[in-house]
Protein backbone atom coordinates (compact mmCIF):
# COMPACT_ATOMS: atom_id res chain seq x y z
CA UNK A 1 0.00 0.00 0.00
CA UNK A 2 1.22 3.46 -1.07
CA UNK A 3 2.09 5.62 2.16
CA UNK A 4 -0.47 8.17 2.34
CA UNK A 5 0.63 11.79 3.26
CA UNK A 6 -0.66 13.74 5.44
CA UNK A 7 -0.05 17.41 5.51
CA UNK A 8 -1.21 19.62 8.03
CA UNK A 9 -0.77 23.49 7.19
CA UNK A 10 -0.51 25.51 10.62
CA UNK A 11 0.80 24.60 13.66
CA UNK A 12 -1.22 26.38 16.24
CA UNK A 13 -3.75 25.29 18.83
CA UNK A 14 -5.42 22.85 16.41
CA UNK A 15 -2.68 21.86 14.05
CA UNK A 16 0.11 21.30 16.53
CA UNK A 17 -2.06 18.88 18.61
CA UNK A 18 -2.83 17.24 15.52
CA UNK A 19 0.50 16.54 14.32
CA UNK A 20 1.63 15.45 17.62
CA UNK A 21 -1.14 13.21 17.61
CA UNK A 22 -1.09 11.61 14.38
CA UNK A 23 2.84 11.74 14.46
CA UNK A 24 2.90 9.52 17.53
CA UNK A 25 0.58 6.94 16.29
CA UNK A 26 1.47 6.78 12.80
CA UNK A 27 4.62 8.36 12.03
CA UNK A 28 7.50 6.69 10.84
CA UNK A 29 5.26 4.15 9.52
CA UNK A 30 5.62 2.90 5.93
CA UNK A 31 1.34 3.64 6.07
CA UNK A 32 1.59 7.01 6.82
CA UNK A 33 3.92 10.26 6.20
CA UNK A 34 2.80 13.55 8.83
CA UNK A 35 4.12 16.67 7.68
CA UNK A 36 2.97 20.05 9.70
CA UNK A 37 4.34 23.14 7.75
CA UNK A 38 4.44 26.62 9.45
CA UNK A 39 5.74 30.06 8.38
CA UNK A 40 6.97 30.46 11.94
CA UNK A 41 9.75 27.73 13.04
CA UNK A 42 8.30 28.13 16.72
CA UNK A 43 5.42 27.60 18.26
CA UNK A 44 4.36 30.02 21.18
CA UNK A 45 0.09 28.71 22.26
CA UNK A 46 -1.64 32.10 21.40
CA UNK A 47 -3.54 32.97 24.58
CA UNK A 48 -0.18 33.68 25.67
CA UNK A 49 0.72 36.00 22.85
CA UNK A 50 0.01 39.13 25.59
CA UNK A 51 2.13 37.90 28.01
CA UNK A 52 5.17 37.78 25.41
CA UNK A 53 4.31 41.79 24.05
CA UNK A 54 4.45 42.82 27.92
CA UNK A 55 7.69 40.23 28.46
CA UNK A 56 6.80 38.12 31.34
CA UNK A 57 7.24 35.17 29.27
CA UNK A 58 10.65 34.64 27.17
CA UNK A 59 10.40 32.44 23.53
CA UNK A 60 13.41 31.42 24.70
CA UNK A 61 12.14 29.67 27.57
CA UNK A 62 8.65 29.21 26.33
CA UNK A 63 8.66 28.34 22.74
CA UNK A 64 8.52 24.98 20.85
CA UNK A 65 10.64 24.43 17.98
CA UNK A 66 8.60 22.38 15.49
CA UNK A 67 11.93 20.66 14.24
CA UNK A 68 13.10 19.50 17.19
CA UNK A 69 9.62 18.64 18.60
CA UNK A 70 8.66 17.20 15.22
CA UNK A 71 11.89 15.00 15.35
CA UNK A 72 10.37 13.20 18.92
CA UNK A 73 7.19 12.70 18.25
CA UNK A 74 7.05 11.17 14.28
CA UNK A 75 6.40 14.26 12.19
CA UNK A 76 8.42 16.27 9.67
CA UNK A 77 8.24 19.99 9.81
CA UNK A 78 8.69 21.85 6.95
CA UNK A 79 8.99 26.38 7.02
CA UNK A 80 6.93 27.93 5.03
CA UNK A 81 3.99 30.09 4.11
CA UNK A 82 0.81 28.47 1.52
CA UNK A 83 -0.03 30.78 -0.37
CA UNK A 84 -2.36 28.31 -3.14
CA UNK A 85 -4.20 25.20 -2.67
CA UNK A 86 -5.00 23.44 -6.07
CA UNK A 87 -7.45 20.12 -5.15
CA UNK A 88 -7.93 19.06 -8.61
CA UNK A 89 -3.99 18.27 -8.55
CA UNK A 90 -4.16 17.96 -4.87
CA UNK A 91 -1.08 20.28 -4.42
CA UNK A 92 -0.20 23.44 -2.50
CA UNK A 93 2.29 26.15 -3.17
CA UNK A 94 4.30 27.82 -0.72
CA UNK A 95 5.76 30.96 -1.38
CA UNK A 96 9.09 31.92 -1.97
CA UNK A 97 11.79 31.93 1.12
CA UNK A 98 13.75 35.34 1.44
CA UNK A 99 16.61 36.30 3.94
CA UNK A 100 15.91 38.76 6.50
CA UNK A 101 18.35 40.84 3.99
CA UNK A 102 16.20 40.06 1.55
CA UNK A 103 18.04 37.73 -0.41
CA UNK A 104 15.96 34.81 -2.59
CA UNK A 105 16.64 31.53 -0.24
CA UNK A 106 14.13 29.26 -1.63
CA UNK A 107 12.37 29.66 -4.59
CA UNK A 108 8.31 28.65 -4.19
CA UNK A 109 7.66 24.75 -3.87
CA UNK A 110 4.62 22.47 -5.03
CA UNK A 111 3.81 20.05 -2.22
CA UNK A 112 1.52 16.94 -3.32
CA UNK A 113 -1.10 15.33 -0.39
CA UNK A 114 -3.27 12.45 0.07
CA UNK A 115 -5.03 14.23 2.95
CA UNK A 116 -4.74 18.19 3.57
CA UNK A 117 -5.93 19.70 6.92
CA UNK A 118 -5.95 24.10 7.10
CA UNK A 119 -5.08 24.77 10.54
CA UNK A 120 -3.94 28.71 9.64
CA UNK A 121 -5.90 30.22 12.08
CA UNK A 122 -7.43 33.65 11.77
CA UNK A 123 -5.87 37.33 12.38
CA UNK A 124 -7.62 40.29 14.01
CA UNK A 125 -10.18 42.02 12.20
CA UNK A 126 -9.77 45.72 11.64
CA UNK A 127 -13.25 45.96 9.85
CA UNK A 128 -11.90 48.52 7.57
CA UNK A 129 -10.96 51.09 9.98
CA UNK A 130 -8.95 54.27 8.79
CA UNK A 131 -5.76 54.19 9.49
CA UNK A 132 -5.57 50.80 11.79
CA UNK A 133 -3.64 48.74 9.57
CA UNK A 134 -0.93 51.90 9.33
CA UNK A 135 -1.09 52.96 12.71
CA UNK A 136 -1.61 49.83 14.87
CA UNK A 137 0.07 47.01 15.84
CA UNK A 138 -2.28 43.74 15.83
CA UNK A 139 -1.84 41.04 18.30
CA UNK A 140 -1.74 38.37 16.17
CA UNK A 141 1.27 36.59 16.04
CA UNK A 142 4.47 36.10 17.55
CA UNK A 143 6.10 38.50 15.40
CA UNK A 144 3.74 41.47 16.41
CA UNK A 145 3.85 40.32 19.73
CA UNK A 146 7.74 40.84 19.52
CA UNK A 147 7.39 43.76 17.72
CA UNK A 148 5.23 45.24 20.93
CA UNK A 149 7.65 44.15 23.34
CA UNK A 150 10.42 45.78 21.30
CA UNK A 151 8.53 49.87 21.14
CA UNK A 152 7.44 48.92 25.24
CA UNK A 153 11.39 48.61 25.94
CA UNK A 154 11.86 51.81 23.73
CA UNK A 155 9.06 53.67 25.89
CA UNK A 156 10.11 52.38 28.78
CA UNK A 157 14.02 53.65 28.42
CA UNK A 158 12.93 57.05 27.30
CA UNK A 159 10.20 57.27 29.83
CA UNK A 160 12.79 56.37 32.87
CA UNK A 161 14.97 59.85 31.11
CA UNK A 162 12.20 61.94 30.62
CA UNK A 163 9.28 60.93 33.16
CA UNK A 164 7.07 61.96 30.23
CA UNK A 165 3.74 60.42 30.49
CA UNK A 166 3.51 57.39 28.15
CA UNK A 167 -0.16 56.26 26.44
CA UNK A 168 -1.05 52.92 25.19
CA UNK A 169 -4.68 52.57 23.54
CA UNK A 170 -6.25 49.10 23.07
CA UNK A 171 -9.24 48.75 21.26
CA UNK A 172 -11.44 45.66 21.63
CA UNK A 173 -12.01 44.87 25.24
CA UNK A 174 -12.25 40.75 24.48
CA UNK A 175 -10.31 38.58 26.62
CA UNK A 176 -6.87 39.47 24.52
CA UNK A 177 -7.58 43.54 25.48
CA UNK A 178 -8.36 42.88 29.09
CA UNK A 179 -5.22 40.53 29.48
CA UNK A 180 -3.19 43.23 27.86
CA UNK A 181 -4.38 45.85 29.68
CA UNK A 182 -4.00 44.25 33.13
CA UNK A 183 -0.46 42.83 32.11
CA UNK A 184 0.55 45.86 31.29
CA UNK A 185 -0.12 47.60 34.97
CA UNK A 186 2.00 44.47 36.30
CA UNK A 187 4.75 45.33 34.31
CA UNK A 188 4.79 48.52 35.09
CA UNK A 189 4.97 47.89 38.87
CA UNK A 190 7.94 45.56 38.14
CA UNK A 191 10.28 47.35 36.49
CA UNK A 192 11.92 49.57 39.08
CA UNK A 193 13.61 46.66 40.43
CA UNK A 194 15.50 46.82 37.10
CA UNK A 195 16.71 50.14 37.43
CA UNK A 196 13.72 51.96 35.90
CA UNK A 197 14.02 54.01 39.03
CA UNK A 198 12.16 57.07 37.67
CA UNK A 199 9.20 55.04 36.87
CA UNK A 200 6.19 54.32 38.74
CA UNK A 201 2.30 53.39 37.26
CA UNK A 202 1.40 57.74 37.47
CA UNK A 203 3.97 57.59 34.45
CA UNK A 204 1.49 55.22 32.23
CA UNK A 205 -2.19 55.53 30.95
CA UNK A 206 -3.43 52.67 29.67
CA UNK A 207 -6.93 52.97 26.95
CA UNK A 208 -9.16 50.10 26.88
CA UNK A 209 -11.40 50.75 24.18
CA UNK A 210 -15.20 48.57 23.81
CA UNK A 211 -17.28 49.27 21.12
CA UNK A 212 -19.81 47.19 22.99
CA UNK A 213 -21.65 48.37 25.77
CA UNK A 214 -19.60 46.11 28.37
CA UNK A 215 -16.24 44.70 28.50
CA UNK A 216 -15.56 41.29 27.60
CA UNK A 217 -19.08 41.24 25.23
CA UNK A 218 -19.15 37.27 25.28
CA UNK A 219 -19.28 36.82 28.91
CA UNK A 220 -21.60 36.62 31.14
CA UNK A 221 -22.82 40.05 32.94
CA UNK A 222 -20.88 38.85 36.50
CA UNK A 223 -17.44 37.91 34.41
CA UNK A 224 -17.32 41.61 32.92
CA UNK A 225 -18.79 43.81 35.85
CA UNK A 226 -15.66 42.09 38.18
CA UNK A 227 -13.36 41.90 35.54
CA UNK A 228 -13.94 46.12 35.04
CA UNK A 229 -13.88 46.62 38.63
CA UNK A 230 -10.46 45.36 38.63
CA UNK A 231 -9.35 47.12 36.14
CA UNK A 232 -10.88 50.34 37.47
CA UNK A 233 -8.92 49.87 40.55
CA UNK A 234 -5.69 49.53 38.90
CA UNK A 235 -6.15 52.42 37.01
CA UNK A 236 -6.94 50.95 33.68
CA UNK A 237 -8.94 54.05 31.65
CA UNK A 238 -12.51 52.22 30.50
CA UNK A 239 -13.90 54.01 27.10
CA UNK A 240 -17.05 51.42 27.05
CA UNK A 241 -19.69 51.90 23.69
CA UNK A 242 -16.90 53.71 22.13
CA UNK A 243 -16.34 53.04 18.37
CA UNK A 244 -13.19 54.30 16.74
CA UNK A 245 -13.80 55.67 13.40
CA UNK A 246 -10.13 56.51 12.57
CA UNK A 247 -6.57 55.80 13.86
CA UNK A 248 -4.05 58.43 13.28
CA UNK A 249 -0.15 58.91 14.27
CA UNK A 250 -1.26 60.68 17.47
CA UNK A 251 -4.09 58.48 18.32
CA UNK A 252 -8.07 57.21 17.93
CA UNK A 253 -10.99 59.58 16.64
CA UNK A 254 -14.27 58.42 18.02
CA UNK A 255 -17.41 58.42 16.04
CA UNK A 256 -18.54 61.16 18.15
CA UNK A 257 -15.78 63.07 16.97
CA UNK A 258 -13.37 62.80 20.46
CA UNK A 259 -9.54 61.96 20.42
CA UNK A 260 -7.67 59.47 22.47
CA UNK A 261 -4.02 60.29 22.54
CA UNK A 262 -2.34 56.80 22.40
CA UNK A 263 1.63 56.40 21.46
CA UNK A 264 1.44 53.13 21.47
CA UNK A 265 -1.26 51.52 19.46
CA UNK A 266 -2.80 47.64 19.55
CA UNK A 267 -5.60 46.43 17.66
CA UNK A 268 -7.37 43.38 19.33
CA UNK A 269 -11.02 43.48 17.69
CA UNK A 270 -12.51 40.95 16.17
CA UNK A 271 -11.21 37.64 14.02
CA UNK A 272 -11.36 36.88 10.67
CA UNK A 273 -9.88 33.91 8.23
CA UNK A 274 -6.08 34.26 7.27
CA UNK A 275 -5.07 36.26 4.41
CA UNK A 276 -3.90 33.28 2.10
CA UNK A 277 -7.57 32.01 1.82
CA UNK A 278 -8.04 34.94 -0.40
CA UNK A 279 -6.02 33.31 -3.30
CA UNK A 280 -7.98 29.47 -3.11
CA UNK A 281 -10.49 30.17 -5.27
CA UNK A 282 -11.63 26.33 -5.57
CA UNK A 283 -12.71 26.76 -1.90
CA UNK A 284 -15.88 28.42 -0.11
CA UNK A 285 -14.26 31.01 0.78
CA UNK A 286 -16.90 33.33 3.11
CA UNK A 287 -16.12 37.05 2.96
CA UNK A 288 -14.27 37.06 6.38
CA UNK A 289 -11.90 34.76 5.09
CA UNK A 290 -12.94 31.57 6.35
CA UNK A 291 -13.38 28.55 4.80
CA UNK A 292 -16.78 26.60 4.64
CA UNK A 293 -16.71 22.94 6.55
CA UNK A 294 -19.59 19.94 7.59
CA UNK A 295 -19.94 18.30 10.93
CA UNK A 296 -16.68 16.21 10.34
CA UNK A 297 -14.73 19.18 9.69
CA UNK A 298 -14.16 18.26 5.44
CA UNK A 299 -14.18 21.66 3.48
CA UNK A 300 -17.14 21.86 1.05
CA UNK A 301 -17.45 19.51 -1.15
CA UNK A 302 -14.08 18.45 -1.17
CA UNK A 303 -13.30 14.85 0.11
CA UNK A 304 -9.77 15.00 1.18
CA UNK A 305 -9.18 18.32 2.53
CA UNK A 306 -9.97 19.38 6.20
CA UNK A 307 -10.05 22.30 8.58
CA UNK A 308 -10.08 22.95 12.06
CA UNK A 309 -9.47 26.02 14.44
CA UNK A 310 -10.36 29.67 13.63
CA UNK A 311 -10.10 29.47 9.84
CA UNK A 312 -12.79 27.22 9.95
CA UNK A 313 -16.69 27.88 9.66
CA UNK A 314 -18.18 25.08 11.32
CA UNK A 315 -22.29 26.31 12.11
CA UNK A 316 -23.29 23.77 14.91
CA UNK A 317 -27.01 22.68 14.91
CA UNK A 318 -27.96 25.57 17.21
CA UNK A 319 -27.23 27.75 14.35
CA UNK A 320 -24.20 29.18 15.79
CA UNK A 321 -20.49 29.25 14.42
CA UNK A 322 -18.17 27.01 16.69
CA UNK A 323 -16.35 30.09 18.18
CA UNK A 324 -12.99 30.99 17.36
CA UNK A 325 -10.99 29.78 21.12
CA UNK A 326 -8.39 27.57 22.24
CA UNK A 327 -10.33 25.00 23.63
CA UNK A 328 -12.57 24.45 20.17
CA UNK A 329 -9.34 24.43 18.42
CA UNK A 330 -8.43 21.67 20.68
CA UNK A 331 -11.63 19.87 20.41
CA UNK A 332 -11.34 19.85 16.68
CA UNK A 333 -7.99 18.40 16.30
CA UNK A 334 -9.22 15.66 18.94
CA UNK A 335 -12.12 15.04 16.75
CA UNK A 336 -10.31 15.17 13.43
CA UNK A 337 -6.96 12.55 14.80
CA UNK A 338 -10.11 9.93 15.74
CA UNK A 339 -11.32 10.41 12.19
CA UNK A 340 -8.38 10.44 10.23
CA UNK A 341 -7.11 7.39 11.76
CA UNK A 342 -11.12 5.83 11.31
CA UNK A 343 -10.67 6.75 7.54
CA UNK A 344 -7.67 4.88 7.27
CA UNK A 345 -8.91 2.13 8.50
CA UNK A 346 -12.21 2.33 6.93
CA UNK A 347 -14.47 3.16 9.55
CA UNK A 348 -16.99 5.74 9.64
CA UNK A 349 -16.00 9.64 10.49
CA UNK A 350 -17.99 11.28 13.32
CA UNK A 351 -19.40 14.29 13.35
CA UNK A 352 -17.84 17.23 15.80
CA UNK A 353 -19.42 17.96 18.89
CA UNK A 354 -18.83 21.08 20.81
CA UNK A 355 -18.44 21.00 24.45
CA UNK A 356 -18.19 24.44 25.95
CA UNK A 357 -16.64 24.58 29.37
CA UNK A 358 -16.21 28.30 30.03
CA UNK A 359 -14.18 30.75 29.46
CA UNK A 360 -11.06 31.82 32.20
CA UNK A 361 -9.54 35.36 31.48
CA UNK A 362 -6.54 36.04 33.22
CA UNK A 363 -5.70 39.40 35.17
CA UNK A 364 -2.53 39.35 35.61
CA UNK A 365 0.09 36.88 37.94
CA UNK A 366 -2.01 36.63 40.51
CA UNK A 367 -5.72 36.73 39.69
CA UNK A 368 -8.70 35.72 37.10
CA UNK A 369 -12.18 35.59 36.25
CA UNK A 370 -14.54 33.57 34.39
CA UNK A 371 -17.01 31.24 34.45
CA UNK A 372 -17.38 27.66 34.68
CA UNK A 373 -19.90 25.48 32.68
CA UNK A 374 -21.74 22.73 35.21
CA UNK A 375 -24.24 20.66 34.54
CA UNK A 376 -27.60 21.35 32.83
CA UNK A 377 -29.24 22.08 36.41
CA UNK A 378 -26.60 24.30 38.14
CA UNK A 379 -26.03 25.81 34.60
CA UNK A 380 -23.02 27.85 34.82
CA UNK A 381 -20.83 29.18 37.75
CA UNK A 382 -18.69 32.25 38.45
CA UNK A 383 -15.05 31.90 39.86
CA UNK A 384 -12.47 34.10 40.89
CA UNK A 385 -8.94 35.05 42.28
CA UNK A 386 -6.25 32.14 42.79
CA UNK A 387 -8.27 29.61 42.19
CA UNK A 388 -9.70 31.14 39.01
CA UNK A 389 -5.62 31.33 38.13
CA UNK A 390 -5.14 28.15 38.63
CA UNK A 391 -7.74 26.98 36.51
CA UNK A 392 -6.19 29.09 33.47
CA UNK A 393 -2.67 27.66 34.13
CA UNK A 394 -4.13 24.70 33.89
CA UNK A 395 -5.40 25.27 30.69
CA UNK A 396 -1.98 25.73 29.28
CA UNK A 397 -0.74 22.26 30.84
CA UNK A 398 -3.43 20.76 28.82
CA UNK A 399 -2.39 22.15 25.75
CA UNK A 400 0.78 21.01 26.83
CA UNK A 401 0.00 17.59 27.46
CA UNK A 402 -1.83 17.11 23.92
CA UNK A 403 1.92 18.08 22.13
CA UNK A 404 3.88 15.99 24.57
CA UNK A 405 2.27 13.80 26.80
CA UNK A 406 1.04 14.53 30.32
CA UNK A 407 4.38 13.50 32.19
CA UNK A 408 6.16 14.98 29.77
CA UNK A 409 4.31 17.90 30.30
CA UNK A 410 4.36 17.80 33.75
CA UNK A 411 8.96 17.49 33.58
CA UNK A 412 8.65 20.44 31.01
CA UNK A 413 6.99 22.47 32.96
CA UNK A 414 9.04 22.04 35.85
CA UNK A 415 12.38 22.57 33.84
CA UNK A 416 10.30 25.89 32.39
CA UNK A 417 9.75 26.96 36.44
CA UNK A 418 13.64 26.08 36.96
CA UNK A 419 15.08 27.99 34.15
CA UNK A 420 12.80 30.89 34.68
CA UNK A 421 13.94 30.76 38.76
CA UNK A 422 17.63 31.66 37.23
CA UNK A 423 16.33 34.55 35.16
CA UNK A 424 15.14 38.28 34.64
CA UNK A 425 11.13 37.71 35.56
CA UNK A 426 10.91 40.27 32.88
CA UNK A 427 12.28 40.46 29.71
CA UNK A 428 14.56 43.16 29.27
CA UNK A 429 15.89 42.89 25.47
C1 LIG B 1 -3.58 37.42 22.67
C2 LIG B 1 -4.62 36.32 22.56
C3 LIG B 1 -5.19 35.79 23.71
C4 LIG B 1 -6.12 34.75 23.61
N1 LIG B 1 -6.64 34.22 24.76
C5 LIG B 1 -7.49 33.16 24.69
C6 LIG B 1 -7.99 32.56 25.88
O1 LIG B 1 -7.69 33.01 27.00
N2 LIG B 1 -8.81 31.49 25.76
C7 LIG B 1 -9.17 30.97 24.52
O2 LIG B 1 -9.90 29.97 24.47
N3 LIG B 1 -8.72 31.53 23.39
C8 LIG B 1 -7.88 32.62 23.43
N4 LIG B 1 -7.42 33.18 22.26
C9 LIG B 1 -7.85 32.60 20.98
C10 LIG B 1 -7.02 31.34 20.67
O3 LIG B 1 -5.67 31.63 20.80
C11 LIG B 1 -7.32 30.84 19.27
O4 LIG B 1 -8.70 30.57 19.16
C12 LIG B 1 -6.55 29.56 18.95
O5 LIG B 1 -5.15 29.76 19.05
C13 LIG B 1 -6.88 29.09 17.53
O6 LIG B 1 -6.08 28.00 17.22
P1 LIG B 1 -5.68 27.71 15.69
O7 LIG B 1 -4.85 26.48 15.69
O8 LIG B 1 -6.90 27.77 14.85
O9 LIG B 1 -4.78 28.95 15.25
P2 LIG B 1 -3.41 29.48 15.83
O10 LIG B 1 -3.18 29.00 17.20
O11 LIG B 1 -3.43 30.94 15.55
O12 LIG B 1 -2.32 28.81 14.86
C14 LIG B 1 -2.24 29.11 13.49
C15 LIG B 1 -0.87 28.71 12.98
O13 LIG B 1 -0.86 28.84 11.56
C16 LIG B 1 0.34 29.45 11.12
N5 LIG B 1 0.05 30.13 9.86
C17 LIG B 1 -0.76 31.18 9.65
N6 LIG B 1 -0.78 31.51 8.34
C18 LIG B 1 0.02 30.63 7.71
C19 LIG B 1 0.40 30.42 6.34
N7 LIG B 1 -0.07 31.21 5.34
N8 LIG B 1 1.24 29.41 6.05
C20 LIG B 1 1.74 28.61 7.03
N9 LIG B 1 1.42 28.75 8.34
C21 LIG B 1 0.57 29.74 8.67
C22 LIG B 1 0.71 30.39 12.27
O14 LIG B 1 2.11 30.66 12.27
C23 LIG B 1 0.26 29.60 13.50
O15 LIG B 1 1.30 28.80 14.01
C24 LIG B 1 -6.51 34.24 22.33
C25 LIG B 1 -5.95 34.80 21.17
C26 LIG B 1 -5.03 35.84 21.28
C27 LIG B 1 -4.44 36.42 20.00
Amino acid sequence: MATKRIVIVGGGAAGLALASKLGRKLGGSDVVDVCLIDKSPIHIWKPKLHEVAVGVIDQSIEGLLYRDHGLKNGYRYLRGEIEQCDPDTKTIRLAAVYSDSGELLLEPRQIEYDFLVLALGGVSNSFNTLGAEQHCIFLDSLDNANLFHQKLLDALLQLNETQEKVSIGIVGAGATGVELAAELHHVIESVKEYGYLNISKHHLDVHLIEASPKILPQLPERVSARAQAVLDKIGIRLHIGVQVKEVTRDGFITQDGDMIKASLKVWAAGVKGPKAFQNFSKLPITPRNQVEVDACMRVKGQQDIYAIGDCALLILDSGQPVPPRAQAAAQMADTLYENIVNRLQGKVEKPFVYKDYGSLVSLSRFSAVGNLMGNLRSGTFFVEGHIARLMYISLYQRHLASLYGWFSAIIYRIAQKLLKWQRPKLKLH
